[in-house]
């Protein structure tokens, strides 16, 4: 039995990987600023701005579940507004937490890993067409994506095992930001070759594979789970 630690826990996709990763029987710390208990879950509210914190979550991880085996960096904040119009704290808040927690989850998560591990970490359909009012956030997917495929080549020689999954459009709580939910819905089936949209569990199939034996010579990687969507 693993010990996996998963970021935003509380949220959608969060939620799903917990349950996927639980059901794949691993032992599962869900680490959140909404403390609201995931079943199943050593369930930690953490604030991933603060380093210390950080630190102190994969302390008591350890303590009570072992050494930590699989990390899936998945928290992220989507602030909207103009980007002439963003204020610094703005973006250093979607910063800290879409990417300098992402560095330090997995630094802390490498230093444990003495036997190998896997890392999957969240990237962003977004990050390859860019996306008007989310530029801290944009920036922050795309360096997710660097940022797996430097710690791969880094960490392969301890057998750790370092990947992103990029998800399209899924159906949640991010949605909210948008308008009109109906025409964001067309506008998201016409650019996907599937007709529907995907679900939670559907991303967190991909990050089951990733953090398990069957994704073993896999590292370095982005997936896109997607649908199938044609950005022109
Ligand atoms: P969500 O907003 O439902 O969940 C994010 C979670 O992160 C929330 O539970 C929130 O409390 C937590 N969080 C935010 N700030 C935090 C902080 N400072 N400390 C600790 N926890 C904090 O988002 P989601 O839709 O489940 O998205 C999960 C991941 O998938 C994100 O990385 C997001 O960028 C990515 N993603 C989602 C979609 C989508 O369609 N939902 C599309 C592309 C990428």
């Amino acid at each position: 039995m693993t010990t996996a630690l998963v970021t935003g826990a509380a949220g959608a996709l969060g939620r799903a990987i917990v349950r996927r990763l639980a059901a794949d029987g691993h032992q599962v710390a869900a680490l959140d600023l909404d403390a609201s208990a995931l079943e199943g879950a050593l369930n930690l509210k953490v604030d991933l701005r603060d380093a210390d914190a950080i630190e102190a979550a994969f302390a008591e991880t350890a303590a009570r579940l072992g050494p930590v085996g699989i990390l899936v960096n998945n928290a992220a904040i989507y602030p909207a507004r103009p980007f002439l119009e963003v204020p610094l704290a703005e973006y250093e808040d979607v910063h800290a937490v879409n990417q300098r927690a992402y560095w330090l989850m997995a630094q802390h998560a490498a230093r444990q890993m003495t036997s190998g591990g896997a890392i999957v970490n969240v990237a962003s359909i977004t990050m390859h067409g860019g996306w008007s009012d989310l530029a801290a956030y944009v920036a922050t997917k795309g360096a997710a994506t660097s940022l797996t495929r430097a710690l791969a080549r880094e960490l392969g020689p301890g057998e750790i095992r370092v990947n992103c999954v990029s998800p399209g459009a899924f159906p949640t709580a991010a949605e909210e930001i948008h308008e009109d939910p109906e025409a964001y819905n067309r506008f998201v089936l016409e650019r996907q070759a599937l007709q529907r949209r995907g679900t939670p569990e559907e991303l967190a199939a991909v990050v089951s594979f990733l953090t398990g034996p069957d994704a073993s010579f896999v590292t370095g990687q982005t997936i896109e789970v997607n649908g199938g969507w044609v950005m022109a």
